[in-house]
């Protein structure tokens, strides 16, 4: 469980809550004494709610730990990424929205270039483009292992996902990438015996795939790594009680969604008001939305700091789509910071803002950003003591103790 205690605390309610997530929100001044963007961006909806509820700051892993969006969703979620490791080939699957069911299989995998020996040259065959590269990974679409459904899909240039879905198949297996060039692509090795079928179907994949890939200048062969399988994580029925549903743009959060049991909400559009438009329409099936916007993220990673202000002013503009709707409780913050200057993810604690008006603590602060947010009466807390923050103010758990 998340929180071992929690499922023996709930009591049943009628109120909603609302995680509303912007990407990468946290931020840092381009320069001493500036504004961040989410300082800069002009947010009265969200300074309301600054000023009626509570601010503070979340971590989303640990200290000094720069995460990728996958676990620190689990974080925010409330699952500890350090106790719930999930493998990157299930998060790379997801992030192209393959499905990750019970009992698959999944690693990443890259294209690379093999002289006449077999040995390595180039591990990611000469950087193949996109266009060059989605047909080959088509070709291996054919292949058929016996015993085990596999499923492969182009990623991204070199990079593709492998599943493989069938009975007894466990992810405890070794990379295959010898991690360096002029050595062979070694054979997938299980770390136990039962992970040893889906090794053997690996290497009897890959084998057929190389014969396929034979007749490639420069993608004639490959490895796999981050194998795992699918994490079993409680979902959020057993470790709070709640119907929960997904409205997410991209195919990762959905993914990272479907692993803790939420239902992915289906709607047409991708901005901000289409997203409250959505939460809207399915509104009566749940007591719990994550809302997710992804362009706060990619704004900062492309540097680009006005675009990154426009992008949180557009969201606080949809604000009243989203309050009209009385959730009990609304959380609003980011997974992780990407600072403009950096053009990356960073460990920085991400602006936190909790409103509930029956029962939040009201601080002195009136507006939301990182400043105010340092200064906020929730302090920095960890990722994961969101959510049980979040079902108190619900008013959706009993006293712990007598
Ligand atoms: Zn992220």
């Amino acid at each position: 469980m998340p929180l071992d205690i929690l499922p023996s605390l709930l009591k049943e309610s009628k109120t909603k809550i609302v995680l509303l997530i912007m990407d990468g929100l946290g931020g840092l001044p381009l320069v001493p004494g500036g504004p961040t963007t989410l300082e800069a961006a002009q947010t009265p909806n969200m300074d309301r709610l600054a000023a009626e509820g509570t601010l503070g700051r979340s971590i989303p892993v640990r200290p000094g730990i720069t995460p990728g969006s996958g676990p620190a969703h689990l974080g925010l979620f409330g699952y500890d990424p350090l106790q719930y490791p999930v493998g990157r080939g299930v998060m790379e699957a997801l992030g192209i929205g393959m499905d990750i069911g019970k009992g698959d299989v999944a690693a990443r995998g890259n294209l690379c270039t093999l002289d006449a020996k077999g040995n390595i040259t180039d591990r990611r065959a000469g950087r193949i483009s996109s266009e060059e590269a989605k047909p080959i990974i088509e070709s291996l679409q054919s292949i058929k292992v016996e015993g085990v459904k596999a499923e492969v899909q182009h990623v991204k240039e070199y990079r593709f996902a492998l599943v493989l879905r069938g009975k007894g198949l466990k992810g405890d297996i070794e990379d295959t990438d010898p991690q360096g060039t002029g050595a062979k692509p070694l054979a997938a090795k299980a770390s136990n015996a039962g992970s040893k079928k889906a090794a053997a179907a690996v290497n009897e994949w890959t084998k057929k795939a190389l014969k396929i890939l034979a007749k490639q200048p420069k993608a004639n062969g490959l490895t796999l790594r981050g194998f795992g399988g699918d994490p079993a994580l409680p979902t959020y029925k057993d470790a709070y009680g709640l119907r929960a549903g997904c409205v997410a743009v991209y195919p990762m959060y959905k993914g990272v969604s479907k692993l803790v049991g939420m239902d992915v909400v289906k709607f047409s559009g991708e901005s901000p008001t289409d997203e409250f438009a959505a939460a809207k329409k399915v509104w009566n099936n749940y007591n719990f939305l994550f809302i997710h916007v992804k362009k706060t993220d990619s704004m900062g990673e492309d540097g680009n700091f006005d675009g990154k202000v426009k992008i949180i002013e557009g969201v606080d503009q949809a604000m009243p789509g989203l309050m009209a709707l009385k959730p009990d409780v609304l959380i609003i913050t980011g997974d992780h910071s990407t600072p403009v200057k950096m053009r990356s993810h960073s460990w920085h604690p991400v602006p936190l803002l909790l409103w509930a008006p029956e029962l939040a603590f009201r601080d002195e602060q009136t507006r939301f950003g990182e400043r105010a947010c340092s200064q906020g009466g929730l302090g920095t807390l960890l990722a994961t003591d969101i959510m049980p923050l979040a079902l108190a103010h619900a008013g959706r758990l009993e006293k712990f103790g007598a």
